[in-house]
């Protein structure tokens, strides 16, 4: 073995370094349905893990051993191109086997049912499924009948817990501790699935969380006087319909994209009027703070919710989101399916032999639903 090959097996075998409190909180989950039922420290705890994954994607040999010979599927009955490939790379670096099965291609064009596909994968004894589905709750329908682990890559206009916990670790990696950030979410609040797990995410972390779009797409439970009901978690999220009220010290704003695909007609007298209502522009961006950060969760209709030179511009991290969708996606891959979170040179290699039992399946008949 020459020298060169010896460094490069190291490196493979070296493994990410997380061994914290908040790491364990993640040991006895096995979904990632949205982040309602996260706690606090469990997002702290994927931000830890995430870490250390960037930590092993900045190393010339981007492999570790760690989810060797564990499968996972990724089922996406909608497009994408940021979620799914960065869910397959994550896995592919992490060593597992990673299958893509899309709706074209595949069964789901002979009519199969999404509970008989699922199962099919199931008996194929792979690990995990990584779904996207156009029906809200179609992931949570899944992880209550099934023994494998699932992961929610956007449900119809429900949530998209990954992406939420890549804008979190984007917004903390530049701007430390989400506690008493002014982050502002513009535009399709109403079929955002990233808007509403952002504001279970951001709201969890203590962020300070206004929402801001044309009264027709603001959900009908943020309208007046609904979140007075008893127990509703958003009470303290800020609606505003004027952007530049919206944006005036923010430290983040968000731009969403309109999610035309899912709107009913209506919502909007035109594109043209939208932008110039509530795009982002440079003009307006100047309301914020200096050191704002520019997001949007792609893809951008750029010059209808943001302008080509804000999403390219200084203040933009919006590439920079996409770049930590893998390391996030990799932390989440590697807590839910590797039997240990505490992974050594030593353990890695043993981990293969060992297979987690089953764990409970989540009440999920118990949810509330509320952003309706
Ligand atoms: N890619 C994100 C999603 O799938 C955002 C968007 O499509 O607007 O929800």
């Amino acid at each position: 073995m020459t020298q060169a090959s010896r460094v490069e097996e190291r490196e493979y075998l070296r493994t990410p370094t997380e061994s914290t409190d908040g790491a364990r909180q993640l040991a006895g989950r096995r979904h990632v349905l949205d982040l309602d039922d996260f706690t606090r420290e469990e997002i702290g705890a994927v931000m830890e893990n995430t870490r250390a994954m960037k930590e092993v994607l900045q190393r010339d040999i981007k492999k570790v051993p760690a989810l060797r010979g564990k499968t996972i599927i990724t089922l996406f009955y909608e497009p994408s191109t940021r979620t799914r490939v960065s869910f397959e790379q994550a896995g592919k670096i992490l060593s597992a086997d990673v299958i893509s099965v899309t709706g074209g291609g595949s069964s789901v064009e002979k009519g199969e049912s999404l509970y008989n596909t699922a199962r099919t994968i199931q008996a194929m004894d792979a690990d995990l499924i990584v779904i996207r589905h156009p029906q809200s709750g179609a992931p949570h329908f899944l992880a209550g009948r099934l023994d494998i682990s699932i992961i929610n890559a956007g449900d119809g206009t429900h949530a998209h817990p990954t992406q939420a916990l890549v804008d979190i670790f984007t917004m903390e990696s530049h701007l430390g501790p989400i506690e008493g950030l002014k982050v502002v979410i513009v535009g399709d609040l109403l079929y955002s699935r990233v808007a509403r797990s952002n504001l279970w995410g951001l709201t969890k972390m203590g962020a300070q969380v206004v929402l801001c779009g044309p009264p027709t797409l603001i959900p009908s439970d943020f309208q007046n006087g609904h979140r007075k009901e008893v127990g509703h978690p958003f009470t303290n999220v800020r609606i505003e319909t004027n952007v530049e009220r919206a944006l005036d010290g923010a430290d983040v704003v968000m731009a969403l994209r309109l999610q035309l695909e899912r709107q009913r007609a209506g919502h909007l007298p035109s594109l043209r009027e939208y932008s110039r209502m509530y795009g982002i522009n440079s003009k307006r961006l100047q309301l914020a703070k200096p050191n704002v950060l520019v997001m949007h969760p792609g893809p951008m209709n750029e010059g209808v919710e943001i302008d080509s030179e804000v999403a390219h511009g200084a203040r933009s991290v919006i590439e920079e989101q996409v770049t930590n969708g893998v390391a996030v996606r990799m932390a989440l891959l590697y807590s839910l399916t590797a039997p240990t979170l505490h992974a050594t040179p030593d353990t890695v290699e043993s981990q293969q032999l060992s297979k987690p039992g089953p764990k409970p399946r989540p009440d999920i008949t118990s949810r509330r639903v509320y952003l309706k």
